[in-house]
């Protein structure tokens, strides 16, 4: 499977469509989920053209890698729900057909701002 130049969020990345941003870096852009589950749901999504977490973890460099995991870091605390600021989050990665992934552009939700629940249905 190759990457789809068509994906919204591609199009999100090349500001054709437009999204409620939270913020920014060179590695990552993250705004609000539009359809959100949870008080907050926001998603971070890689700057970088991967289809999901196995595609980056193959591919990606290890600058992108760091700068992945720091933007997360970096969004849950501006959202308030960090350890440090707030009391917590969960960031989920669906991957590929079984995993549930529609958008396919790699992306963590973070849901927090209240008790997130089972991790499994
Ligand atoms: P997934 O099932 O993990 O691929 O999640 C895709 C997510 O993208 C869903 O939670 C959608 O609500 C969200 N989504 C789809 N289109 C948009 C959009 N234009 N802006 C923000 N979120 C979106």
């Amino acid at each position: 499977m190759s990457y789809d130049n068509n994906n919204i969020f591609a199009k999100i990345l090349r500001d054709e469509i437009p999204c409620n941003r939270i913020y920014e870096d060179e590695f990552i852009l993250s705004f609000h989920d539009i359809n959100p589950q949870k008080k907050i749901h926001a998603l971070v999504i890689t700057k970088g053209k991967y289809i999901n977490l196995d595609d980056f973890s193959a591919k990606a460099s290890s600058e992108e890698m760091v700068g992945l995991l720091k933007g997360i870091g970096i969004v849950a605390k501006k959202l308030g729900i960090s350890t440090e600021v707030g009391k917590g989050y969960r960031a989920l990665a669906n991957i590929s057909d079984h995993g549930g992934q529609e958008v396919p552009h790699l992306h963590f939700h973070l849901f927090g701002g209240e008790k997130v629940g089972k991790m499994v249905e």
